[in-house]
């Protein structure tokens, strides 16, 4: 039977790797490609519309949107916009979102695939980092299914299949380690922006692999499963595998432990939850000596790697502080990449943010923890602009 999908995020690593997905599917589990969205480069979105032929397109950025419109003719829509994109969400036929779509801006759509009852594969997990309960509410009201496409909440539900989450003792959540994890706390700290850029193993955006670096993206990872399993924070364990092959074991009652293994290819999560609850067929490689011969598991460090501890202590803050944690790095990653600040700083700017945080602040709806965001934007920029100040007077002889 052919699944119908929509790719949001279609130019990102997420996205291209579904569309090759789609393009290599055999012929009896055909994937049809209903809809794409991009933010603004409208002429790799002009290729895939002449490859896999939409009938609907949504650029985030106007001036994109009109470009593609002159080159594609009146046959697709191409609608504009975070409106348009909703609009497209709400109007397609459509079995699976693959939800690629890097940050917060990937909020609404995320709650947009929920409310019409289908399955959401999402790679977005700021959604799950900002409004996890709001959104299971949301699945739970319209029928709909969230199936994570990060790898190793992928491999935790795949662990789980069949499983009872109250038999689970812990989740060994997997982490690379990212490309300083044998630097010094001083190496670190001077890591200049390409450094941080060259990840050992996966091939990411910029934002998950700065991420990976500080090991805030497995801050984000530690939120995430929390929300996804309703795992307490005590059942979380984070084990550094610079291998990157076991993508996350779980721990039973009676103290079996489960993993997923394959080698680091995010096709696989994306198949996954494509095809979900079945398996399907995918030409992707399974085990092999060379690359399984040695794995290895260590503990984090927690002092050159402080970003860790903040996802635990969201958890245990609640409310807003996920929204914040979140909106917060993704304001001062752009300051590291802009070399306005160091590794270190980067992440001292989301610590103070939750430190920073109104304990006013209303979590109960999705436009209540946008104003988070908002919030913590604003707090950041103005939290760098004091560094760079200070950075400045120092400097002065
Ligand atoms: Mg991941």
């Amino acid at each position: 039977m052919t699944k119908r999908l929509l790719v949001l995020g279609s130019t990102g690593s997420i996205g291209t790797q579904t569309l090759d997905l789609a393009a290599s599917a055999p012929p009896e589990a055909p994937l049809e490609v209903v809809g794409l969205a991009a933010a603004s480069s409208w002429q790799t979105v002009l290729e895939q519309v002449r490859e896999y032929r939409p009938s609907l397109v949504s650029m985030a950025d106007p001036e994109a949107a009109a470009k593609l419109r002159a080159a594609l003719g009146p046959e697709v829509e191409v609608l504009v916009g975070e409106a348009g994109l909703l609009d497209m969400i709400a109007h397609a036929d459509f079995d699976v979102a693959i939800h690629g779509i890097v940050g917060a801006a990937g909020l609404r759509p995320s709650a947009a695939v929920l409310e019409r009852g289908k399955t959401l594969g999402l790679a977005n997990k700021e959604s799950m980092v900002i409004a996890g309960d709001l959104l299971f509410q949301l699945a739970e009201r319209h029928g709909a299914e969230i199936v994570p496409v990060d790898s190793e909440h992928s491999a935790v539900f795949q662990c789980l299949r069949g499983e009872r989450l109250d038999e689970v003792r812990r989740v060994h959540l997997t982490a690379s380690g990212g490309p300083f994890r044998t630097r010094t706390l001083e190496e670190i700290h001077g890591a200049t922006p390409e450094e941080a850029l060259a990840h050992p193993n996966w091939d990411m955006g910029p934002r998950v692999t700065i991420g990976s670096a500080t090991l805030m993206n497995k801050a984000l990872e530690v939120i995430e499963l929390h929300h996804l399993f309703r795992l307490p924070a005590e059942k979380i364990h984070v084990v550094v595998h610079a291998q990157s092959i076991v993508h996350s074991m779980v721990e039973f009652t009676d103290g079996s432990v489960m993993a997923q293994l394959g080698p680091p290819d995010m096709r696989g999560p994306i198949h996954y939850a494509i095809h979900h609850p079945e398996r399907g067929t995918a030409d992707l490689e399974g085990f092999s000596f060379e690359r399984f011969a040695q794995l290895t598991f260590e503990e984090p460090d927690l002092q050159r790697f402080p970003a860790l501890g903040l996802g635990f202590r969201v958890i245990q803050d609640g409310g807003t502080a996920g929204a914040v944690l979140n909106a917060a790095d993704e304001i001062a990653v752009e300051a590291f990449l802009e070399r306005r600040i160091s590794l270190a700083q980067l992440v001292e700017v989301s610590a103070a943010a939750l430190d920073a945080r109104p304990a006013s602040q209303g979590a109960s709806s999705l436009d209540q923890l946008l104003d988070a965001d908002d919030w913590a934007r604003d707090f950041a920029r103005d939290y760098i602009a004091s560094l760079c100040a200070e950075a400045t007077t120092t400097k002065t002889p």
